[in-house]
């Protein structure tokens, strides 16, 4: 019956927008029973002029088509009371098939802290998103979590909502991409209080329990290093690839190699995807055909070549990126310049998923 309602409904339009009643979103609700059909109908304009005409026309369609039923249909003004976060989550999880609906889940990895990894992580979320796909980011490092504060979401606090007698955590949204971190669970100055199994369960619950609803891709900014507690970590997260972001500095150190081999050790095997050379050469505003390779030049392609992984891409030192992750919104959001290597990024990262995840 529903379905016939909605059927009638939806050749009926609005004569000042030439949309139908359903797409339009003027029908509010339709409840219907043996006896009665109850529809209510919202005209975001006050006084809307086609209100009253559209409602005789939805009353004169249910009575015909339902006769033996009492139709009444209501007319409400104004834009629809803003709907509580934690139903819409809830419906989006209904929309979906589960949470666990994840396409690829992807770690952003490096030998040492401060080459830019949680900066790359939030900036190729955001080119992944603008490409069409729908991101998650998990902050993984619980030595320095930073996504909450790339994404502008420091001040979010997850509600958590039952679901068939299960809790879930709804993640911040933020230009599109849902942002969860451990920050939001733990003060970071207790994050080298934690142990390896605490970590571990935290972030399992971060990964399980999230509404993410259905995505595409999920980047998860892990700690940098290679120690015991990132095998647990990388072990409990189902990862389906691996990206190492480095300086050209640190490129050829044993840092890096360390990263790559994490990965492929044997109890771990994550495909690689590829190394990011990050802060990869500056260029003067002033100056803009100069590329000055300050901390050395090629490091991430000779290594690559020897240990056989792709380089994803290199990404000079950007003024914007650095405010941007000060601001809270990535540069990729404002500067089409570092929006390109992003997207370059990105677009080897899929292909690399295509081949080997
Ligand atoms: P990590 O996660 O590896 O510790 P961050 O992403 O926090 O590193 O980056 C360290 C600092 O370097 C931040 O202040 C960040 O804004 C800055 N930064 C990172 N990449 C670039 C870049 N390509 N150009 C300019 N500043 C950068």
């Amino acid at each position: 019956m529903q379905s016939k309602i909605n059927k009638l409904l939806s050749v009926i339009v609005h004569p000042e927008t030439g949309v139908d009643i359903v797409s339009g979103r003027n029908v509010e609700s339709v409840a219907a029973d043996g006896e009665k059909i109850v529809v209510a109908l919202r005209f975001a304009k006050r006084h809307d002029p086609f209100a009253l005409k559209i409602k005789s026309r939805v009353e004169q369609a249910l009575a015909e088509a339902f006769p033996e039923h009492a139709v009444t249909v209501f007319v409400k003004e104004g834009e629809a009371p803003a709907r509580n976060k934690a139903q819409e989550a809830i419906e989006e999880l209904h929309a979906n098939t589960s949470t666990t609906d994840i396409g690829k889940v992807i770690a952003i990895a490096s030998g040492k802290g401060g080459v830019g990894k949680s900066t790359v992580t939030a900036n190729l979320a955001l080119a992944l998103r603008n490409m069409g796909y729908s991101v998650g980011v998990l902050d993984a490092d619980i030595y320095g979590p930073s996504q909450a504060k790339m994404f502008g979401a420091e001040d979010y606090l997850p509600d958590a909502v039952q679901q068939d007698g299960r809790e879930y955590i709804v993640p911040a949204e933020r230009m599109g991409v849902k942002v969860m971190s451990i920050a939001m669970f733990i003060r970071p100055t207790d994050a080298l209080l934690w142990r390896g199994t605490m970590a571990n369960s935290a972030l399992r619950q971060l990964v399980h329990q999230t509404l993410w609803g259905r995505l595409d891709y999920l980047l998860i900014d892990l700690p940098p290093g290679t120690g015991d507690i990132h095998l647990s970590i990388i072990n409990e997260l189902h990862i389906d690839g691996a990206v190492i972001v480095s300086t050209p500095q640190q490129v050829a150190v044993a840092d890096v190699v360390r990263g790559v081999e994490m990965f492929r050790n044997p109890n771990v095997a994550i495909p690689v995807l590829g190394i990011v050379e990050n802060m990869a050469w500056f260029t003067p505003k002033e100056l803009p055909d100069n590329r000055y390779y300050i901390f050395g030049r090629g490091g991430a392609a000779r290594y690559a070549a020897e240990a056989g992984v792709e380089v994803l891409g290199e990404i000079p030192i950007v003024q914007s990126i650095m405010q941007g992750s000060d601001d809270g919104m990535p540069a990729v959001a404002t500067d089409s310049e570092v929006e390109k290597h992003y997207r370059e990024v990105a677009r080897k990262i899929i292909e690399g998923c295509a081949k080997h995840c």
